[in-house]
């Protein structure tokens, strides 16, 4: 079978964007928009606007949530592009609203993580911009000078990097003011069961991807099709063993309006060793009385995978993948036990205050992991026109203003041959056992106890 050559990319080419309500699909299709192509289609399960209260939108994907870590990085293309990402949250209108920079502290107590965190902010503090906002703190009294909320927190060995210039983004309603922005370009959008993907339309004599069959059989045609479907790529199209889905636990502590005042602007606070919270933020429910303040946490460990025999689009016979199973599909699940333990754990050293009070919600969100960390930002090499913007690796939600114009840069060809480099298709570097992060191996949620799943075996 030949390989055919696509179509020449004009503004008028039509093109498919499958995860365009995510974090790296949406940014894909503004930064399509704003370098004036005109003929985008958004698909997607979920859609906007994601909304938090009715529990409808896609809870589990990485971009549906109240609120995500905003700061630089030093590591690769997000790294790269650090600078692009952070200007955009604080000035470029779609964002500016969503972003609050109340400053993070990134700790840990044990010595090796202490070495890992003193190496990061020795290479920050080598960047002339990065480096002014950035301070060792080497003992208790430096962080409680800069986190006074910890005062009663359980803060032994604690040393970290203190970062003005750091926060938490608005997730959802970020990601919805996209939405908003598309919209007035014209951007067409279809969700729910007609949005969902199937598999690609491949014209057999080339092998040439034109365009998309959704579930409800439908086929949508393109020019150009772009895979941004995060942790559920893997088990839509064979990635070789590429990405390994994961994931991790959100929990929320309800507070009063009286407790909401006190924690008001604290900052950002991630220990690797515990997880990381967030000060509260006020939730508005469409049911009168039920509006809210919520505090969210998460806790941190090498991650949960979902392995099961699937077959996605390119693979011969059934492979075993890890899929995720989300909260949105399946809302009633609940966590497994170690992991809620490990939850209570954040409170204890973080918010010691609520350590008794129960989470008025708990579930597990999805991200999928590559080996290096660096995004899968490349054509399929058997089906041109088809293009893959996955690989989050955990780290891609800071980037929803910086991604989509990697995303742009590659279907244009204006890539720079380092980062094609870096985001090829590269199997075989993976880790099909899904260590990727280093550390122990993940844990199989098939393997653990505690958490109701019913015996329904629906991957989305
Ligand atoms: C607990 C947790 C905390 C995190 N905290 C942070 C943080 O503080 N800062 C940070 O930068 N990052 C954070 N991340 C990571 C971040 O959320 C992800 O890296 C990022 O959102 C992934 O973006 P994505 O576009 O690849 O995937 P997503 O945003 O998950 O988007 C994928 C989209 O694909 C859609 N989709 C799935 N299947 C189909 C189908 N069959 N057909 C059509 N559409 C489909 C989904 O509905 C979804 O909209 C966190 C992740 C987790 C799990």
């Amino acid at each position: 079978m030949a390989i055919g050559p696509t179509t020449p990319l004009t503004h008028d080419s039509a093109i498919i964007i499958v995860g365009g309500a995510g974090t790296i699909g949406s940014s894909t299709a503004l930064h399509l928009c704003r370098r004036g192509y005109k003929d985008i289609t958004l698909l997607d399960i979920y859609g906007f606007p994601s909304d938090y209260s009715t529990y409808g939108p896609s809870q589990s994907a990485g971009a549906s949530d109240i609120n995500k870590i905003i700061g630089t990085s030093n590591s690769g293309t997000r790294g790269e592009i650090s600078e692009m990402t952070m200007d955009m949250w604080r000035n470029d209108p779609v964002f500016k609203n969503y972003y609050h920079e109340v400053g993070e502290l990134s700790a840990a107590s044990q010595p090796e993580h202490i070495a890992d965190l003193r190496k990061s902010y020795e290479a920050k503090s080598s960047n002339r911009i990065k480096s002014k906002d950035l301070r060792w703190l080497g003992n208790r009294q430096e962080i409680l000078a800069h986190c006074p909320h910890l005062a009663n927190g359980l803060l032994d060995g604690w040393q970290g990097i203190w970062n003005e210039k750091a926060g938490w983004g608005a997730a959802n309603d970020a990601v919805d003011s996209v939405g908003r922005e598309l919209r007035k370009f014209g951007v067409k959008m279809v969700f729910g069961q007609a949005g969902m993907f199937d598999r690609p339309l491949i014209d057999e004599a080339t092998t040439r991807c034109i365009g998309v069959i959704t579930k409800d059989g439908r086929k949508h045609h393109a020019d150009r099709v772009v895979m941004a479907t995060g942790a559920w790529s893997p088990g839509l199209i064979d990635l070789a063993g590429q990405c390994v889905s994961k994931c991790w636990i959100v929990a929320h502590l309800e507070l009063s309006e009286e407790e909401a005042r006190r924690y008001k602007s604290i900052p950002v606070v991630y220990n690797e060793e515990v997880g990381f919270c967030f000060e509260p933020r006020f939730i508005r429910n469409h049911e009168p009385g039920k509006d809210r303040w919520i505090i969210k946490l998460c806790d941190e460990f090498p991650g949960y995978t979902r392995f099961m025999e699937t077959t996605p689009f390119g693979a011969e016979e059934p492979i075993e993948v890890s899929v995720p199973r989300s909260h949105s599909a399946h809302p009633t699940d609940t966590v497994p036990e170690e992991g809620r333990r490990r939850l209570r754990r954040v409170v204890e050293v973080m918010l010691p205050e609520f350590k008794e009070r129960e989470f008025v919600k708990s579930y597990m969100c999805w991200c999928t992991d590559t080996a290096d960390a660096e995004w899968l930002f490349c054509q399929h090499p058997s089906y041109p026109g088809l293009y893959l913007a996955t690989g989050d690796s955990g780290h891609s939600f800071v980037t929803l203003p910086s991604a989509g114009s990697q995303v742009v840069d590659l279907l244009e060809g204006k890539a720079s041959a380092e980062r094609m480099r870096r985001w090829a298709w590269r199997p075989g570097q993976g880790d099909s056992e899904g260590t990727g992060r280093g550390g122990i191996a993940p844990k199989d949620l098939n393997d653990l106890d505690g958490w109701a799943h019913g015996d329904d075996e629906r991957a989305e």
